[in-house]
């Protein structure tokens, strides 16, 4: 694979109705390859008539798309995952280059939206719901589950394959209709996506892509023809577009932000430890909504754990994402490097031991690019701001507490509730703290527990508003109204009016 030609800058555009739409407001989002500090794209914001259009295409797909036997939307997933698959290294790629992720990862985060296809393949399965034969005289009784609608997305920068997955392979799959709304930094792998959808066979308008900012979220939010919001952002907009939408009356989920703990007992097998805090911690750049951005050392292991740690946090090797051999690429925008460094200077003036400092960090032959080396900061407290807010770059901070009771304490009285992890090698300890633990997705000698496409993903706490979780049983769920269906036929109303209610008797 090469480098994209150094002076491309490719013009992107919406995917409304089964075709492109390469007009807008006249304003235009600017998307970087975060490797080499420079414009790769131009992206247009779309006008209020753009996503009137996208939704209005999303409604008149509905009626027949929301008619059509689960079956056959099953085997139009089918196909759609022998696209991706034949696609992934390309979807990687285009991942890769808005993003800054080593291709690799972005290899893996396909797969894992392939799995949530996989899953979505068994939707008649799915779907199928509870029944009651006679609950009382000639009168059966049993579920539905109905799709909702239209539905639409908002999505972060950090994962553009997977997270737009979570919501309109799902959506798709239990009969809505779609419009996605990525991130404006990492667009191009959503427009794919689109592309290969209509090329499995889906009709056009089941899944629309819209481009911009707050603008065209707020539009989605207020037009009245939009049932449902997904959302998955930092908790502020989460919370907002979670109470914008509610007050509406929309069914809605948001995703929110993270601040995880993996909790290091003394009797922790020391060597796996440190492996799952350097991959948890600074792969992706620390990036990633399941980073363990705070380890809690418990007793007396904290010294060993940092003299460990230290070493391989100054060694890790970084560099632009296509690049072999590497632990981490550049951060997403010269911006957000900013803020992080921000963070680390907050976190030496609040008295916190910076043991690496990965601010000076340069990468040869690449000074352009946002890359900023990995930092790890001993004796961090709970009332400092890199303790209590999401950095969301490659800085771990080290907590110690004296015993068990203090950590959980510690964990579950952080706003946020995304995942938690413990090492330890004592089972009667992993179960205490699996059941008292105030978090979403615990792991027990597992770091950045993301749970498969058949189990469902979330947070507790700030990090989700809203009562369902994404994918899994719980997509089927939010992405469905559930009807009762209650039967009796003529022989049985031949008997005459009853006034009592149905019960069975
Ligand atoms: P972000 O909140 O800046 O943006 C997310 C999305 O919201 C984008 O599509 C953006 O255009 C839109 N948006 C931004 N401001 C808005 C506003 N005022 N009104 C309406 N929409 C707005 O987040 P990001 O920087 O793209 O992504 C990183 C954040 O996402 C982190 O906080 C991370 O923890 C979180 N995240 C959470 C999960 C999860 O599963 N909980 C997964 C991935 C990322």
């Amino acid at each position: 694979m090469s480098e994209a030609d150094p002076g491309a800058v490719r013009v992107l555009g919406h995917f409304i109705d089964g075709r492109h739409v390469t007009s807008g407001t006249g304003q235009f989002a600017e998307v970087f390859d975060p490797a080499q500090g420079r414009v790769t794209a131009r992206l247009p914001v779309a006008s209020t008539a753009e996503v009137a259009a996208a939704v209005a295409a999303a409604k008149a797909a509905f009626p027949a798309w929301s008619e059509t036997a689960a079956l056959k939307r099953a085997r139009l997933m089918f196909r759609f995952k022998e696209l991706l698959e034949a696609h992934s290294d390309e979807l990687a790629e285009l991942i890769t280059r808005d993003h800054g992720k080593l291709f690799s990862d972005a290899k893996g985060e396909v797969l894992r939206g392939i799995e949530i296809v996989e899953f979505a393949c068994g939707i008649p399965n799915l779907l199928k719901t509870d029944f009651t034969d006679q609950i009382s005289d000639g009168i059966d009784n049993w579920n539905l589950r109905q799709s909702i609608g239209v539905a639409a997305g908002v999505t972060p920068f950090n994962f553009p394959v997977v997270v737009p997955c979570w919501m309109f392979v799902m959506a798709a799959a239990t009969g809505n209709t779609f419009i996605l709304k990525p991130s404006e930094r990492t667009p191009s792998a959503s427009i794919r996506l689109a592309e290969l959808f209509i090329e499995a066979g889906f009709p056009k308008g089941v899944f629309n892509v819209v481009h911009g900012s707050k603008a065209v979220v707020d539009a989605l939010i207020e037009h009245p023809d939009v049932s449902a919001m997904s959302v998955v952002a930092s908790t502020p907009v989460a919370e907002y577009i979670y109470g914008e939408s509610a007050k509406r009356g929309k069914r809605v989920q948001a995703l929110g932000s993270a601040k995880n703990h993996l909790v290091v007992m003394p009797d922790a097998n020391l060597d796996e430890t440190v492996n799952a805090l350097i991959n948890s911690a600074y792969g992706s750049a620390g990036e990633r909504c399941m980073a363990t951005s705070v380890a809690v050392a418990v007793g007396n292991i904290g010294d060993e754990l940092v003299e460990r740690l230290a070493p391989r946090v100054r060694s890790l090797r970084i560099g632009g994402g296509m690049e072999p051999n590497l632990d981490m690429g550049p951060l997403i925008s010269s911006a957000h490097r900013a803020k992080v460094m921000r963070y680390i200077d907050a976190g030496v003036a609040a008295g916190a031991r910076l043991l690496v400092d990965g601010r000076d960090r340069a990468v040869p032959g690449r000074e352009e690019g946002f890359f900023l080396g990995g930092s790890l900061f001993d004796d961090v407290k709970p009332d400092m701001s890199i303790y209590r807010e999401e950095i969301f770059g490659p800085v771990l901070s080290v907590v110690r507490v004296p015993d068990l009771a203090s950590a959980i304490a510690l964990v579950n009285a952080h706003e946020l509730g995304n995942c938690v992890s413990l090492f330890t090698s004592d089972g009667a300890t992993a179960r205490a703290f699996a059941r008292q633990i105030q978090i979403g997705m615990v792991g027990v000698n597992v770091p950045s527990p993301v749970p498969p496409a058949w189990h469902s993903f979330g947070g507790w706490k700030r990090s989700l508003f809203g009562d369902h979780h994404a994918y899994g049983q719980e997509a089927v769920r939010f992405y469905t109204r559930y009807k009762s269906v209650m039967q009796r036929w003529p022989d049985s109303i031949a008997k005459g009016s009853e006034f009592s209610m149905s019960s069975p008797s």
